[in-house]
Parts: structure tokens; sequence; C-alpha cells
């Protein structure tokens, strides 16, 4: 039976790094390079390999992931079953979810990289390759979205997080746990999420930055006053627990709200924004009162990612609550 055919787009990061002989290691290997390196995917999947971009994830741009879902959709179009996308582990959960957002084909898009780089004993990219492909070979993850696949384990791109610096099983999903796993050479999905949100965004768009602002204790919140000035057309509030900030900063955030979207999420990275448990000044009910906008299940990096798509597409301010009571609904 003939193989389907698999893309590697590699956009860089740790899995792609070698010694610079300088201060540490840097991208250098190229999706072909990746590929070569593990002779065992040529038994699961036909695979091609683009470079598309050479950086860390760090260095990634919303304006590169719509270049990016772009592409995805052009090799999708043009046959392949499914695509993996290799980069740095930084901004995974992010570039996850932006292509959860824009890509809207069954085919699964699986996003990879690794936490050891390839000079170091234990290095997992080549297995975090393999898993990968297998995946985005395989009939069991289409339709349920972008995924994220490390370790061994399946991640929706909606729930993904990045929770520590070095460790390999660094990626969990703290609200759902991973929706299936690779075992041997079988891929096993064990749930699916439901609903999903999709937004057609063209490349001709211009980015609108959104400002992502985390309160701590104490925080009277005087370096919000810089963010109309500073260009940006949107907020993101990340607030202690279900969604709450120091009485002082309400009234700075009710008065930003008229002027831009603001977006309540929950610093604590997992769980909803509440709507009406509390009720004194800075609580959540208070600042929803005072036309926040409730950010669900999104934590402040995903929430940011989709109101800056929202705003790229020029959605007025009044329908972008909307939008995120819609999301949340799936
Ligand atoms: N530590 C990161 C990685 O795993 C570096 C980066 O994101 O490029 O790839």
């Amino acid at each position: 039976m003939a193989l389907s055919e698999v893309v590697v787009l590699s956009l860089g990061g740790t899995i792609s790094s070698t010694d610079t002989g300088d201060r540490g290691v840097a991208p250098s290997l190229s999706g072909e390079d990746l590929v070569k390196d593990v002779p065992e995917i040529a038994e699961v999947a036909e695979v091609t390999a683009q470079s598309f971009r050479q950086m860390p994830g760090s260095e990634l741009t919303l304006d590169d992931l719509v270049e990016l879902s772009a592409e995805i959709k052009r090799r999708i179009e043009g046959g392949v079953k499914g695509v993996v996308v290799t980069q740095g582990t930084d901004s995974i959960e992010e570039t996850a979810f932006v292509l959860d957002l824009l890509v809207d084909e069954a085919e699964p898009v699986v996003v990879t990289g690794a936490m050891r780089n390839p000079t170091l004993p234990g290095a997992e990219g080549p297995a975090n390759l393999l898993a990968s492909v297998r995946v985005a070979a395989s009939d069991a993850a289409r339709g349920v979205g972008a995924v994220v696949v490390m370790n061994d384990e399946i991640h929706a791109a909606r729930f993904v997080q990045k929770t520590h610096t070095s460790n390999p099983a660094t990626f969990r999903s703290p609200l759902t746990g991973p929706i299936g796993y690779i075992s041997e050479d079988n891929v096993r999905l064990v749930t699916r999420p439901v609903g999903s949100y999709h937004v057609a965004l063209s490349e001709k768009t211009q980015n609108r930055p959104v400002a992502l602002y985390t309160v701590a204790l104490g925080d009277d919140g005087s370096l919000l006053s810089f963010i109309k000035q500073s260009g940006y057309g949107g907020l993101v509030v990340e607030a202690f627990g279900v969604g709450h900030v120091h009485s002082t900063i309400a009234q700075t955030l009710e008065d930003l709200a008229e002027e831009m979207p603001v977006v309540l999420a929950s610093r604590t990275g997992s769980g909803e924004v509440h709507r009406s448990t509390y009720s004194f000044v800075g609580s959540e009910s208070d600042l929803l009162s005072r036309c926040l906008i409730n950010a669900g299940m999104l934590d402040g990096p995903k929430a940011r990612l989709l109101l800056s798509v929202l705003l790229r597409i020029g959605t007025p301010k009044e329908q972008i609550a909307a939008q995120f009571e819609h999301w949340f609904g799936g």
C-alpha cells in the first residue's frame, strides 16, 4: 500500500540547533536534515521537508504564522495527508493555537520540537519528529484541530502549555490533559475537543499590537497608562485567581475599555474567569460590569492571540466579546 504524503515545515528551534562554537547552540539544521536523521520515518509516510524559517521560537511573529498557515493550506490543497511543523518550544503553545484558529482543514497539523538539542545525550527531537509524522499520517487525528506532539503525548493546541524550562515532559494541558498518545507505532486518540473556531485571515492584513499585562501583589497599575500612547489596539489583563485586580486599577481598566477591547484572563493559567462570584471593587463581576471581556478558559497568551487575530480582520470593538463567547461555546 502506498504511504501517505506528509510535509515537514521547519522553523528552527532547539530541535535544529547545533554548536556555534561561540556561547552555545543555535538553529542551523534544515528540515531535510531533520528528516534524514530519522530513517524510520520512511516506513511511516512519504515525507518531504521545507525550511520555512530558521530561528529560535522567541523570534517568531504573528506575520510568520499567517504566512505559515497559508503555506499549510497550499500543501493540503496539493494533496498532503498531514503537516508537521518543527520549531522552538518556547512559543509552541502560541503558534499551535494560531494554526488552530487559521487552518480549518481536517488534515492533521502537528507542531513539535525538542527540549534537548542534538548535541546532548538523550536528545529527543528524532523521537518527537517520528511520533509527529505518525500522527500527521493518521486517520485518528483528522478533524481535531492543530495538536502538539511531544514526549509521545498528543495535546490539543487550545489547551497546551509549556510548563517547565527544561524538562522534556514540559508540555501539559492543565485543564484537560492530553487528548491522546503514541504507543509503539499506534496513534491513540482517547478524546476529541468539542467544536472548533476558525478565522479566515488574508496574508495582506496588518498586525494590530495587543498588550499582555500581568497584575501582581500591591501593583497600582501605573504601567497601564502607557498602553494607549504606545499604540496598542487592545489589552489582555492577566488578573489574580478568577479575575481580580487591586481596587485602584479598576477605574484605569474601565477607562481603557472605553478606548479599546480589554480582555480579562487569569494569571493562574488554568480554569475559567468567573462572572458573578465576588462583588468587591476590582472583582471579576465589577470588572465585567466595566465592559472588560471575559477570556473564559483561554490563558493570557492565547487570549491575546485570539484578540490579535480578531483585530487584524477588523472586528469592531462591540463584537469582540461575542467572538470570545463564540470561541468559548465552541
Ligand atoms: N528552548 C527552545 C526550544 O526548545 C528554544 C527555542 O524556542 O528556540 O527550541
